[in-house]
């Protein structure tokens, strides 16, 4: 039985669970950790590439039978307990390599797991999550595109993030009520300097809080105009018209401050 609270909404669609396979590409020596393994339609697919799958579920009465195929099958390593937090840079020094991380993500963790894996200390090649379409157009979008925003924003500023195809939901049981998609995710630091990254983060809420202000108005708090004009941007720009790096001066104007 699904259960609600842990988002269990499990891939059946061959052609799916194939997509995200090649799309990953797994190695056979890759430190490859799935998240939320479920009844493991990832699973068996990526175990047949790779010489160690290291597993993370929540759910006891799925653990159970992970921990039961575990005994049979040496290659997977079952890891019981809450992805949000895990410790992942002690999982990376355990595998001796960077992680490549990929999960059907439970939407209700998507967000704050992904910045907690961005912020995390553990060196990350890169991750490919299921995710709501919705977030992925988010994320990936860039200033003046319609879903440009605060996590278009603070996604940049971490990793480059590519959208690879949508998922309906008639590929999962029970089916979500919305279209995911599935999100290739690289850590990078950006090409531009961020002094201090909780000013940035304050920055670019208090921006797009008040997306229909002006900067000038929705900064106030933070910075004069005549501060934002000394980083040769426009304060009578809004914030979707605003690109990363110009956030990033912002952000590093603002830290003068405190
Ligand atoms: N990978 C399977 C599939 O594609 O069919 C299951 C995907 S289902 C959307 C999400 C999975 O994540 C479930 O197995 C659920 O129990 C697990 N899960 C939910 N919250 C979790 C958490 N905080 N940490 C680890 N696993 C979690």
């Amino acid at each position: 039985m699904a259960r609600k609270r842990f988002g269990q909404n499990f891939l059946h669609e061959r052609g799916v669970i194939d997509r995200i396979v090649t799309a990953i590409d797994p190695q056979a020596d890759d430190a490859l950790i799935e998240i939320g393994p479920g009844h493991g339609a990832l699973t068996d697919p990526l175990l047949a590439r790779v010489n160690r799958l290291r597993v993370i579920e929540i759910d006891y009465d799925l653990i159970a039978a992970l921990e039961a195929r575990a005994i049979r099958e040496p290659r997977l390593h079952v890891i019981a307990g809450d992805a949000l937090t895990m410790d992942y840079a002690a999982i990376a020094a355990e595998a001796g390599a960077a992680l490549r991380l990929v999960g059907n993500l439970p939407y209700n963790i998507s967000s704050p797991l992904l910045f907690a894996l961005l912020a995390s200390a553990a060196p990350i090649t890169d991750m490919h999550f299921m995710l709501q379409k919705e977030v992925v157009d988010r994320m990936v979008a860039r200033e003046g595109d319609a879903d440009y925003g605060r996590l278009s924003v603070a996604i940049a500023a971490r990793a480059s993030a590519t959208a690879l195809f949508d998922v309906g939901p008639g590929a999962f049981t029970p089916p979500p009520k919305v279209t995911s998609a599935v999100v290739r995710l690289v850590p990078r630091t950006p090409d531009f300097v961020i002094d201090d990254q909780p000013v940035f983060d304050r920055v670019i809420a208090a921006a797009f809080n008040q997306r229909r202000k002006t900067l000038r108005n929705a900064l106030k708090n933070l910075l004069g105009a005549d501060d934002i004009a000394a980083c040769e941007i426009d304060p009578g720009l809004r914030a979707e018209r605003v690109s990363p790096a110009a956030f990033a001066r912002l952000a590093n104007a603002a830290a003068r401050h405190f």
